[in-house]
């Protein structure tokens, strides 16, 4: 963790991927020849998502696991408390610790699919800070804890100000980092890291970077999450729609553009939602410079990252 803290002293980016688990043996066998392969891009952690509901919950403890003992990935493993039996839950941490991984995102949870509207299972867990704070509860400092930032609203509220309120419960529950919410207009989620560090949330707060693979995924994405999208951003791949090679060629310039002015702000992790696909972040991380073909980086093993985001 304090090669990780000096790098960002040093002024040197850290990433991370995001993957979640497949729905097949093949595609996950596909998944980690393809996180072996992503390995080589040096991230300094992955992590694994948590299926509402607790739908492929095996999988993704097994993932963890492999991950985390098998390729050597300091791994982060996302936790809900949709539909979640207390038991699961004391079951995935359980499983958790003893692989060896130091790393939860603690989520509500969106409603499992057969649901429109979210409901409490069980009463002790109602919102992520809950859930915050019972892991802390149990395995004291052992998990650094990360939770969900919205800079544009999220579905229950579009009240970014209220978010930011209840941002802060989750970071004075225990929460020790923050990943955000993907976005595409970088004003925006400057802003809300400054309304953020203003309103007394000083943990690091991550920057989740979608990448752009054709035009279809791009506009159902940004519907989805209702995220603003600059009109440039359209100006320039709209022309392009229906040849999937030409959108990813400028969505890799875009969105790198984008992270580079992130960086410059001084926000020196980027958590890339990789879609379990490596073609679309590793163009991006070309066009930044910041493979380690490019980069000068050295390979080496990811790190510890520990409380060590220091910026
Ligand atoms: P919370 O922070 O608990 O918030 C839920 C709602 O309750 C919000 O509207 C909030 O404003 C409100 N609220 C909180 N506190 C209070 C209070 N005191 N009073 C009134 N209202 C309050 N989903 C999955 O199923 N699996 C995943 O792996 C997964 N990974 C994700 C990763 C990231 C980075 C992000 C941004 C989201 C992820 N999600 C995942 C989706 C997430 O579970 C949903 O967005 C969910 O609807 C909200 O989860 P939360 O942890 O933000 O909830």
């Amino acid at each position: 963790s304090q090669k990780l803290a000096l790098a960002h002293e040093n002024k040197k980016p850290t990433i991370s991927f995001e993957f979640f688990p497949p729905k097949t043996a093949q595609g996950v066998q596909n998944l980690y020849d393809r996180m072996d392969r992503m390995h080589d891009l040096g991230p300094a952690f992955i992590d694994i998502t948590w299926g509402a509901g607790g739908r492929h919950s095996q999988l993704t403890c097994e993932m963890v696991n492999a991950a985390q003992s098998h390729y050597g990935l300091e791994t982060c493993m996302h936790l809900t408390c949709t539909d979640m039996e207390r038991t699961q839950v004391d079951e995935a941490l359980r499983l958790a610790y003893k692989a060896g991984c130091t790393n939860i995102l603690a989520l509500r949870g969106d409603p499992p699919r057969d649901q429109e509207k979210w409901e409490a299972k069980d009463a002790g867990f109602r919102y992520a800070k809950d859930l915050v704070r019972y892991i802390r509860a149990r395995y004291g400092n052992h998990f650094d804890i990360g939770v969900a930032g919205y800079p544009e609203g999220c579905d229950d509220h579009r009240d970014v100000d209220l978010l930011v309120e209840h941002l802060k419960e989750k970071v004075d529950a225990g929460a020790s980092f923050v990943v955000t919410q993907m976005f595409y207009d970088v004003d925006i989620f400057l802003g809300w890291v400054q309304k953020c560090r203003d309103r007394g949330i000083h943990v690091p707060i991550i920057p989740g970077i979608m990448p752009i693979s054709t035009y279809a995924a791009f506009m159902r994405r940004a519907n989805w999450t209702k995220c603003h999208v600059p009109p440039e951003w359209y100006e320039a791949l709209e022309p392009v729609k229906n040849d999937d090679a030409a959108v990813r060629d400028i969505g890799k310039v875009l969105i790198a553009q984008m992270c580079r002015r992130i960086l410059d702000a001084g926000i020196l992790h980027l958590h890339f939602y990789t879609m379990n696909l490596a073609q679309a972040t590793r163009m991006i991380l070309e066009e930044l410079a910041l493979t380690p073909e490019t980069s000068g980086r050295r390979l080496e093993k990811p790190l510890p990252w520990r409380q060590s985001l220091g910026f």
